[in-house]
């Protein structure tokens, strides 16, 4: 079965591998702040799902020390090209001036090909939704703004606190796509309560937007420790995906998907240290193997 990996379309787009470095903007988020809740998302890591990212400095900084760090494992001599991934928290929910300037520093620099925000649905405003469709236009720079949507249904988005309804993302969808900007949604496979039919129903909604999905991360669901699910977890150990299972569902997933919508991801990345199950999934090559058979096979 044939499907559109983002490493595939980053060399049809661009003419070589392009890298993601992860940055930080300073932001933190509604659902933890205050505003909506102060516990986040029951799934969220106290990293506010970037525990990788670099510490904050100034953009500039933080992308010289991402590249250097790249670099080091890459053949001398070469020019690369990067993505500057503004991952943890909720990237467009500050004051809009101070974080256009932010982004215009990523952008600004010759090596960043694209720019890519992670942030909530509902913390996108319309002078931040200008500011970045300005932005893409000045640098002929593409921005992918990610939303973290997770599940379509009201049940699970209530159950896992995510602080906003559907209507809500179908909204910013509607203008990030009329603003020219790339959207990438977040979906999570393997909510204990989530049947294969309610996953299954997650994809084929977001297979069906219109203007076409630009991109999907498909992500395991990850119990780690220092979340809400967490405690649930070893409290009462409650059902994780088997290996086979997620390959078998992944695959059904991509069968479904639109051949423009780009696979930026179909597993999860989460801290190893914080890991509590499934615990298969701390194998990564393991788990990548088995995917790509079963995407092969079928
Ligand atoms: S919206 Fe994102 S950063 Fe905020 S609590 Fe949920 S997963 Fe974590």
């Amino acid at each position: 079965m044939n499907y559109l990996s983002l490493s595939d379309y980053l060399k049809q787009t661009y003419g070589q591998k392009v890298y993601k470095i992860s940055l930080q903007s300073g932001c933190t988020c509604p659902n933890r702040d205050g505003t909506l809740s102060v516990g986040g998302c029951i799934f969220c890591s106290e990293g506010g799902s970037g525990d990788f990212a670099t510490p904050l400095l100034p953009v500039k900084e933080q992308i010289d020390i991402a590249i250097k760090k790249v670099e080091q494992k890459l053949p001398a001599g070469k020019e690369h090209k990067f993505i500057a991934y503004f991952q943890s928290y909720t990237n467009t929910y500050g004051d809009t001036a101070k974080l256009r300037a932010l982004y215009e520093e990523a952008l600004s620099d010759d090596r960043v090909v694209a720019l890519s925000i992670g942030t909530r649905p509902d913390c996108i405003k319309d002078d931040m939704l200008e500011a970045l469709k300005n932005l893409q236009t000045k640098y002929g720079k593409k921005i992918w703004v990610e939303l973290g949507l997770q599940s379509i249904h009201e049940s699970t988005a209530k159950r896992i606190n995510r602080g906003y309804p559907l209507p809500v993302f179908e909204d910013t969808y509607r203008k990030l796509k009329e603003a020219g900007l790339t959207v990438i949604v977040h979906v999570i496979l393997g909510f204990p309560w989530e049947t294969e039919t309610d996953m299954l129903e997650t994809i084929r909604y977001l297979s069906s937007l219109s203007p076409v999905l630009d991109g999907i991360k498909l992500q395991l669901l990850h119990v780690l420790k220092g979340t809400r699910l967490g405690e649930d977890y070893l409290h009462e150990p409650f059902h994780v995906m088997e290996l086979q299972e997620y390959c078998d569902l992944v695959v059904k997933c991509l069968k479904l998907l639109p051949k423009e919508t780009v696979v930026h991801r179909i597993t999860g990345d989460g801290p190893k240290k914080l890991l509590l199950a499934p615990l298969w999934s701390g194998d990564k090559k393991k788990v990548l193997n088995t995917l790509n058979r079963a995407i092969k096979l079928s």
